[in-house]
């Protein structure tokens, strides 16, 4: 059995513990996740639907039947023509797998409202529910396929990372949107797919605002950046973080806020293992950073969960009890971000083992062009 039949199976032992009558998905991660098949939702109406009892159905335009047969595992579909009604169809299908009148349904979390009202029209007493709720839970812990594209992501950032720093004082007079675009073709060459994220390139006050993209600064001698980018390999992202100087000094305050974030990103990762919370994981880096006396600049959760998704469960969050797990992986990314000055953030990908973590990427932290003894 391939792995994406075997998750789907998993989805309905979850949904036979349950009133759930089925669980409903668009493409998107999710659909990626139980078939392999990787698209972005459109216009037209295509469903994966997993029947607690039954078989998993496509609901699929014409156009898309000979592309889901030849590349998922999925032998029940049935389509609908550019000139036929898709929710007659919605509807004949309901009732040809016995999903009953008033029916606990499972959404994809990220299905437009459009379709909902679809299926709300299919079925006008049906109770919603997110598909996530079931998905999230099988989705946290990574098999030994998705861990090894999440090795392969990250090593693709890494290499395109150690490029990067080797401009040293090439990178100066750059803007951010040069350095970005730079950045993006190193992930290319690396093997990467496209980037995870829009590409981040913080240079000197803007590396103090923590979402901001790429602008057209201009990278100055002395200037910390922000540098945060990941690409995908298979569809499995990758996310990390370096801030660096490519020439000229700093100055103090810089070097002192580095140390700290450094100290608080190592002393994080050092906690993680199995049984222990996601909020000791916060805890553990803001610990460092409060007694450093930059708690209030600590303005985002430690880190997130990546896997298909860039931001996905689970949440290393002060208020997430969540026990770790083997096979779980996510960012831990402790910033300080000092308004109008500048930002240091600090990311690595680590996955739980089952005796501790595992760094995923390994790339010198220390913020010199040329960082040594780390
Ligand atoms: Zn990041
Ligand atoms: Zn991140």
């Amino acid at each position: 059995m391939n792995p994406y039949e075997r998750r789907t199976e998993a989805v309905q032992a979850a949904l036979a513990d349950s009133d759930v009558e089925a669980l409903i998905c668009v493409p998107g991660r999710s659909l990626q996740y139980l078939t392999g098949f990787a698209d972005e939702q459109r216009e037209r109406h295509l469903f994966l639907t997993v029947p607690a009892d039954g078989d998993a159905t496509f609901f699929a335009p014409e156009l898309y039947e000979s592309q889901l047969r030849s590349t998922t595992w999925v032998r029940k579909l049935r389509t609908w023509g550019d000139a036929g009604d898709p929710v007659a169809g919605l509807a004949g299908l309901f009732d040809d797998i016995g999903i009953s009148a008033a029916p606990r349904l499972l959404v994809d979390d990220r299905m437009w409202a459009t379709f909902t009202q679809d299926l709300r029209s299919v079925r006008p007493e049906a109770e919603f529910g997110l598909a996530g709720d079931v998905l999230a839970d099988l989705r946290i812990r990574k098999d030994e396929a998705e861990l090894e594209a999440l090795r392969a992501a990250a090593r693709a950032a890494d290499s395109a990372m150690e490029r990067v720093r080797a401009l040293g004082s090439d990178a100066v007079g750059m803007t951010e949107a040069e350095l970005a675009a730079r950045i993006e073709s190193f992930l290319a060459d690396a093997g990467g797919d496209g980037v995870s994220f829009e590409t981040i390139v913080g240079s000197g006050p803007h590396g103090a605002m923590p979402h901001h993209t790429h602008g057209e600064r201009r990278i100055e001698a002395g200037d910390p950046v922000v540098l945060d980018f990941g690409t995908r390999v298979d569809g499995y992202a990758s996310d990390q973080t370096r801030t660096v100087v490519f020439d000229g000094d700093p100055g103090a305050q810089f070097r002192e806020v580095h140390a700290v974030v450094n100290e608080a990103q190592a002393t994080a990762v050092d906690t993680v293992e199995p049984g222990v919370t996601a909020s000791a994981i916060d805890e553990a880096a803001r610990s460092v950073i409060e007694n450093a006396g930059y708690g209030d600049a600590f303005v985002h959760r430690t880190g997130h969960g990546v896997g298909l998704d860039v931001h996905e469960d689970p949440y290393i969050v002060g208020d997430n009890d969540r026990e770790l797990q083997p096979g779980m992986v996510f960012s831990v990314e402790p910033g300080i971000y000092l308004d109008g000055a500048f930002g240091v953030r600090i990311e690595d990908l680590v996955v739980v083992t089952e005796g501790g973590s595992e760094r995923l990427n390994q790339t010198p932290r220390g913020w010199e062009p040329n960082p040594t003894g780390e």
